[in-house]
């Protein structure tokens, strides 16, 4: 059922975060099969990906589909964590290691973790974070990646205008990166040593959150 490029992704829920997983999957061209238990669900959405009616908690479905031959899965359950955590422990015991979860709550987290599954995503606190710091005004933009490292896009710090990321050492004193710098108007600049930060540029900059915050304030 899956192709043997490396790209194959089964999508387990289609709510309104699996579907959208799913849809930006297909959009990207990736090698996509769904799967909901909803009949209604599978039927709204037949005609624009691969879908098949199926529940995942039960290990016979998940073999008839052949789940193993899937390069990497997302499960997409958040209105039942025992659903979810049966689903994913189906997925792991057919094999699929590269599993990507919706987590609901912290424990729905920690078992996840628990079991081995390697990503976890807690959509909703992570959206009320990032409003959160949108809101407060402090960042432009904001993306948690990797552990406690975040992406921001701030305006430039008043006691940064018209220095070079160089002259500033940035990265000495603050321990961040900037990544880029983005005056009104002209192409994005990749940051070197050498990049001037303007006062009307927004600058994207990569670190923790406190290293970036004093770096906003000082
Ligand atoms: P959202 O909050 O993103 O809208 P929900 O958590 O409400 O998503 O939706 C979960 C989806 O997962 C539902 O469409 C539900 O039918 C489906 N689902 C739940 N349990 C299973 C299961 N065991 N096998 C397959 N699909 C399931």
């Amino acid at each position: 059922m899956a192709a043997s490029e490396g790209n194959s992704v089964l999508v387990v829920g289609l709510g309104r975060f699996g579907s959208a997983v799913a849809q930006t999957l297909n959009d990207l061209g990736q090698d996509l099969l769904a799967v909901d238990k909803n009949p209604a669900l599978v039927a709204r959405w037949a005609s624009v990906f691969n879908v098949v009616e199926a529940d995942m908690t039960d290990m016979l479905a998940v073999e008839q589909i052949d789940a193993s031959d899937f390069d990497r899965a997302v499960v997409a359950i958040g209105d039942s964590i025992e659903a979810s955590v049966l689903t994913a422990g189906n997925l792991l015991d057919a094999g699929l290691t590269d599993i990507w979860a919706k987590s609901v709550s912290k424990e729905h987290t920690r078992i996840l973790q628990r079991m081995g599954v390697r990503h976890i995503i807690s959509a909703e606190s992570d959206a009320g974070k990032r409003i959160g710091h949108l809101i407060a005004g402090d960042y432009l933009d904001y993306i948690e990646i990797e552990g406690p490292y975040t992406v921001v896009k701030i305006h430039t710090p008043a006691s940064m205008v018209n220095r070079t990321v160089g002259e500033a050492h940035v990265r000495e004193r603050y321990g961040i990166t900037v990544i880029g710098a983005i005056t009104p108007g002209l192409p994005f600049r990749h940051g070197d040593e050498e990049t001037v930060m303007h006062r009307e540029d927004e600058l994207i900059v990569l670190g923790l959150q406190d290293q970036i915050d004093r770096f906003i304030r000082e």
